[in-house]
Order: C-alpha cells, then sequence, then structure tokens
C-alpha cells in the first residue's frame, strides 16, 4: 500500500464546513496518511484571509497600536470560534487563542505571528480527524541564509516514522535562532512536499480549489485547455511566472525522490486534476506548447558599449553593482555590444534604481545606458517546443500579428520556454494572442 501525502490550502480550510468536507477526502482512502494544512482563506470574495490578518495584527503591534491590534485579533478570534462550532468538537479554541495572543504581545515576532492561522487550523483538523497533531518545528528548518535546510529531510523521516498518521500545519519550520520561521507566502505547499519526501510518499495530493493547471489563466482567455500532466521543470517555469496554482519551490523536495504531485479540487474530488511528474508522456508533437503564463512590473537596464565582447569581465562588475544593493535580476539577454538586465520593478524602489545606474556608469563606463520600465514578462513554455521547427515563427507572428511590440527576448538553454518582454498593457493580449496560436 503506497503512501499519500494530502495538503490542504486555504480555501478548502476557509469554514467548518469545507473542513468537514476535506476531511471526508482523506477518510475515503486509507493511503492518505499525513495532511498539511494552510491557514483559512478566503469564504467569498472580499473575505480576508486569516494569515493577511495575521500579518496586520504584527504590524499593528510592531507600530504600538495595541487597540488596533486586538480589534484585528478579535476577527481571527471569530473566524476560529466559528470554525470550532461548525466541525462540532470541543477544541479548546478559546484558550487556545488566548496563548498565541499573549505569545504575540510579548514579542514572539512577525513570523511567529503569521505562522499562528496554520498551527490552529492543524489543531482543528487533527481533532476532527482523530489523527496526531505533530508541529511543524519538529523537523522543518531553515538555515543562516534563510532558505530550507537539507537536514529537514532526514529529520522528517525520523520524526514522522513515530506516526503512522498525522496532521502538520503548512508554512513555517524553526530558523536557526530557534524561533519560528515562515516560507514565502503560498509556502504550505513547500510544506507538503517535505512531508511527502520524509515518508517517501507514493503521491503528493495538493488540495485546491480548482481542478488542475490550465493552458494558460482562465481570467484571460474563456475556457483555456486543461493540462493532464506536466513535467517538473515546466510547472517550475510556469509557477514561477504567474500560473498561482502551486508555489513555485515546491516541487524541489519531491523531484529526487520522483515523488509524482497531484492537483486537486476540493469543491470536485472526481476530477482527475493535473499530474506533475518526472518526465511527461503527452505526446511532444502534438502538444508543442504546455502553457503561457506571465507576470508584470518588471524594468529592463540596457547597456551598449563597442567592443564589450572584448572586455573581460564586463558582465562581473555589473552583476557586482547590483549584488551590492541586494538586487537579483531575471534575465540577461545579450548581443555582441549590447547586454541588457531584466530586473523585478520591486527591487528597484526608494532610489535604487538610480543608484544602480549610477554606479553602473562608473564601473564600466557604457556608451549609452537606458531603461525600459513597466515591462510584462510572458513565457511560453513546453517540452514539444524544442522537438518542433518553427515555433518561435509561430509564437512571434501571432505577437506581431496582434499588434504587440516585442521589447526583449529569452530563451531558456533548455529550450524549453520563451520569453518575451512586451509592455504591462499588453501582457493579457499577448498570453492571449499566444494561446489562440497553439490551442485553437
Ligand atoms: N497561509 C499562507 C499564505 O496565505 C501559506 C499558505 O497558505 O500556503 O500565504
Amino acid at each position: 500500500m503506497g503512501i499519500k501525502v494530502c495538503k490542504f490550502g486555504g480555501t478548502s480550510m476557509a469554514d467548518g464546513n469545507v473542513i468537514l468536507k476535506a476531511s471526508k477526502i482523506v477518510e475515503a482512502d486509507a493511503e492518505r496518511r499525513y495532511v498539511v494544512v494552510s491557514a483559512p482563506g478566503k469564504r467569498f470574495g472580499g473575505d480576508i484571509k486569516v494569515t493577511d490578518l495575521l500579518y496586520k495584527c504584527s504590524d499593528e503591534y510592531e507600530s504600538g497600536d495595541i487597540g488596533a491590534f486586538q480589534n484585528t485579533f478579535e476577527k481571527i478570534r471569530t473566524r476560529f470560534l466559528g470554525i470550532e462550532k461548525e466541525v462540532g468538537k470541543e477544541l479548546n479554541m478559546q484558550s487556545a487563542l488566548d496563548l498565541v495572543e499573549k505569545e504575540i504581545l510579548n514579542g514572539a515576532g512577525r513570523d511567529y505571528c503569521a505562522s499562528r492561522g496554520e498551527y490552529l487550523a492543524g489543531k482543528v483538523m487533527s481533532a476532527v480527524l482523530g489523527v496526531p497533531f505533530v508541529d511543524a518545528t519538529e523537523f522543518v528548518r531553515f538555515d543562516e541564509e534563510g532558505t530550507l535546510d537539507e537536514k529537514t529531510f532526514d529529520l522528517a523521516k525520523e520524526v514522522l516514522s513515530k506516526y503512522p498518521r498525522a496532521v502538520i500545519p503548512g508554512f513555517y519550520g524553526l530558523g536557526i535562532d530557534g524561533k519560528v520561521k515562515t516560507f514565502s507566502r503560498g509556502g504550505g505547499d513547500i510544506s507538503g512536499s517535505i512531508v511527502a519526501r520524509g515518508v517517501m510518499a507514493s503521491l503528493y495530493e495538493n488540495w485546491t480549489d480548482v481542478s488542475g493547471f490550465y493552458a494558460c489563466d482562465p481570467r484571460i482567455v474563456d475556457s483555456p485547455a486543461w493540462i493532464s500532466e506536466l513535467s517538473y521543470e515546466e510547472l517550475r517555469e510556469l509557477s514561477y511566472m504567474g500560473a498561482n496554482v502551486l508555489h513555485s519551490e515546491s516541487i524541489f523536495p519531491v523531484r529526487s525522490a520522483g515523488i509524482p504531485i497531484r492537483i486537486c479540487n476540493t469543491f470536485r474530488p472526481e476530477d482527475a486534476g493535473t499530474y506533475i511528474v518526472k518526465t511527461s508522456t503527452r505526446d511532444l508533437r502534438e502538444n508543442v506548447v504546455t502553457g503561457v503564463a506571465g507576470k508584470k512590473d518588471f524594468t529592463v537596464i540596457s547597456l551598449e558599449k563597442s567592443m564589450m565582447n572584448n572586455e573581460v569581465g564586463f558582465v562581473q562588475k555589473v552583476l557586482a553593482v547590483i549584488g551590492k544593493y541586494g538586487v537579483s535580476f531575471e534575465h540577461l539577454p545579450s548581443g555582441v555590444d549590447t547586454m541588457s538586465l531584466v530586473i523585478d520593478n520591486a527591487y528597484l524602489k526608494n532610489g535604487v534604481q538610480q543608484t544602480i545606474i549610477e554606479e553602473i556608469k562608473e564601473a564600466v563606463h557604457p556608451d549609452k545606458i537606458y531603461t525600459h520600465e513597466n515591462i510584462a514578462l510572458i513565457a511560453t513554455v513546453g517540452y514539444g517546443m524544442a522537438k518542433n521547427v518553427g515555433t518561435s515563427a509561430r509564437l512571434f507572428t501571432a505577437i506581431s500579428n496582434a499588434g504587440i511590440n516585442v521589447i526583449m527576448i529569452d530563451q531558456g538553454s533548455s529550450e524549453m520556454n520563451i520569453i518575451v518582454g512586451v509592455e504591462n498593457e499588453d501582457c493579457a493580449k499577448c498570453i492571449s494572442a499566444i494561446y489562440n496560436e497553439f490551442f485553437k
């Protein structure tokens, strides 16, 4: 018998009734032995996720506005007391909430505060299923850089082997300082993957509110094609570029062990979902492109200098400047005498952009340096592209027929993605032009 790890996202934990639905899914299959949960998410449009309320509490506490903190904390209290009532279990939620409030007011820190949605949701699921609660701090470890420590996998194996079944809160673990530390937003998906690797699961089921991946965002194209299967790499590219179904880093723990991920819909459990596997078995001639995704708000800093090709260390000097300001780049397209840095706008706020440009001028004396702001990056992803002649011709013809100006082009060395930079306002139009070319 295999072991399945089920991770339930925020919408699957949003209220007591949905939690009961999720628990029925777990109980329907004896192989579903380990359950990872997110904090309660939105119940309806305009609702606020518990994690967002917790971050607000933390901000209010930090700014010294204890009245505002208490107001916001009351909303979290109301949510969990409502959940306790709906699931019909005696959970002692009131005192658990009192304790959390006290800890925050004692200065437990922002990550501790943000993590409590998952912690309390885990307690609820554990009581509903009658399965032990195992805290993520027992095995999820971060290193000095704040990234996941490799020793997590052995620790997870050691700790979880003591429990034939367990409920584990997602999103956090223990930092190097012994304090609670969270992943980036949506990181519960990474926790699910860690547990799957720790128990060497046969399948990691990620339960959410959609029936898998679509070839592009359904808000841009009406009823886009559903993807039955994609590779870890394709998933990483599409998630990173804005396909919001699964955290882009969640493939790393399961990838080396070859554990497949299945995206499933809590509200339509009968749907097949999308499988994410080591090597996709889809016919690469028929499926040239797997999906198209896009992200807005990038800046391209371009440099020109005659004989750049002969100048040893040119790129290194430029990268040293941005590295000094903690700025990382997304892409680095280059020509003989030109190079461009594509950078997320978020890094360039508060005068950083101007400072970097000045320092680059000093460091490498370019003939010209100019910026193009508010660029959207559109990634067309698929292993089939490497095997099919004429894919890029079709792609660029479709973009040009839609009257869209391409500002930048980059192709990954694996030939599984072609990235184009267009004006922010052309983002949706470009995605739909590419989708229509390859899927209609
Ligand atoms: N609750 C966290 C968030 O909203 C983590 C997660 O749901 O995966 O980002």
